[in-house]
């Protein structure tokens, strides 16, 4: 069997959801942020037998689809079976590129799926069963909530672990959420790692945090500061995430190797594929790390690799999705990714067990793909000043946000 060509399938998802801004305005109005729209990258590797795997890239769509075109020749010809090798053969061919970082793992990340769906198929058994078999049978998922009615309404559907986004009022959030639904939910902090945020910052909201009893806190800082992050850790007890901006095992490794988290974070569709998400999960299992893949920009036939992924490792905690996000993550595929009572079922047909509905991706043409700053988009900051001091206007503004919160008892 031998690669005869790749093909690439871009679409634009649509405008951030409703729900991903706060109610009151803090972070900008839906209106506001719409034009910083999402893209979803999809690659088919094609053979010349007539069977095809499906893939998913993200980490800059629009940039990593011109990354997968150019490394397709180096495919072409090849035997699919050889997911290794011809890892390393598009790694190696990129070294003159600099650090193969996001954009070309991205690129990685979507082909190798494809392969691994290829070999499912041409064996005649899910991806999973190529990893060293289950060790569950669903994958338990996480959702976003800022609001204690947001979450009442995910455990309504079984959905059992919220996380609450972002810097402004996070502690109130938190405890409002702690106090309205008890112990019935585990809850969880993203700050996203701003540039302007300190570690002493991170420390604070941390101690703040520390009585609601959090899952984890998911980049208090830049998860490149690791320095940042050893003086986190030792002064604030909550379980620490981190990992969602990194690729491949060298990415992680700082993370990993000094301890600096409980939970890594890799994402399905620019880690660098199965294989490096499998090794990142080694490596985190060495340490009695924890994996929690981000999934909140990604597309949904990176969520089947994922639970592929999840269900061949014992240090698993849980996937996070976003399920209202846009309608089209359930049109774009077949079939559709249901959760049922907070998990998602193991899939167990051959390959990925997914593909794609070329025509929904083709009636979605990508425009653009850029966010634009939510600093920018909530006006939180002087006019005239933005371009020269965006995080330091953005910290001005926002270290009021939580400097002022105080803990409820
Ligand atoms: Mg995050």
């Amino acid at each position: 069997m031998k690669i005869q060509e790749i093909r690439t399938y871009l679409m634009q998802v649509g405008a951030p959801p409703l729900s991903a801004w706060a109610a009151d305005g803090s972070f900008g109005s839906h209106e506001a942020a719409a034009p910083s729209s999402r893209n979803w990258l999809f690659v088919r590797v094609v053979t010349d037998q007539g069977i095809t795997g499906i893939g998913e890239c993200s980490g800059w769509p629009r940039v990593v689809e011109t990354a997968v075109k150019d490394l397709a020749h180096l495919l072409i010809g090849e035997d699919p079976a050889d997911i290794e090798r011809l890892c390393q053969k598009m790694h190696i061919a990129m070294m003159g590129h600099g650090l193969t970082s996001v954009v070309g793992w991205g690129a990685i990340s979507g082909l190798e799926m494809a392969l691994w769906d290829i070999k499912g198929k041409v064996l005649g058994t899910p991806v999973w069963n190529l990893l060293g078999g289950k060790v569950r049978d669903r994958i338990r998922i996480y959702s976003h909530a800022g609001t204690p009615a947001v979450a009442q309404s995910l455990l309504a559907r079984g959905i059992t672990a919220v996380k609450v986004g972002g810097v402004a009022q996070a502690v109130a959030k938190v405890a409002a959420i702690r106090e309205a639904l008890g112990s019935r939910v585990d809850i969880m902090v993203d700050l996203h790692g701003p540039p302007w945020l300190t570690p002493s910052d991170a420390i604070r909201m941390g101690r703040a945090l520390e009585p609601y009893d959090l899952l984890f806190l998911e980049d208090p800082i830049a998860p490149d500061n690791v320095e940042g992050y050893k003086r986190i850790r030792d002064q604030i007890a909550i379980p620490l995430a981190a990992g969602e901006r990194m690729a491949a095992i060298w990415g992680l490794r700082p993370l990993i190797e000094h301890e600096l988290v409980d939970v890594v974070q890799p994402d399905t569709g620019r880690a660098g594929g199965i294989l490096q998400l499998r090794k990142i999960a080694a490596m985190a299992e060495a340490h009695y790390i924890s994996v929690a893949p981000h999934s909140g920009s990604l597309g949904p036939v990176a969520e089947y690799a994922a639970l592929h992924f999840l269900a061949s490792i014992p240090n698993c905690l849980m996937l996070e999705r976003i399920e209202d996000d846009w309608p089209v993550r359930h049109q774009v595929i077949v079939p559709a990714l249901h959760s049922v009572d907070g998990h998602l079922a193991v899939p167990d047909r051959p390959g990925l067990g997914v593909d794609i509905d070329e025509a929904v991706v083709a009636a979605h043409p990508s425009t653009f793909n850029v966010a634009v700053p939510i600093a920018e988009s909530a006006g939180s900051y002087e006019p005239g000043t933005f371009r020269e001091h965006v995080y330091y206007q953005s910290r001005l503004r926002r270290t009021g946000w939580f400097s002022v919160e105080k803990p409820k008892p």
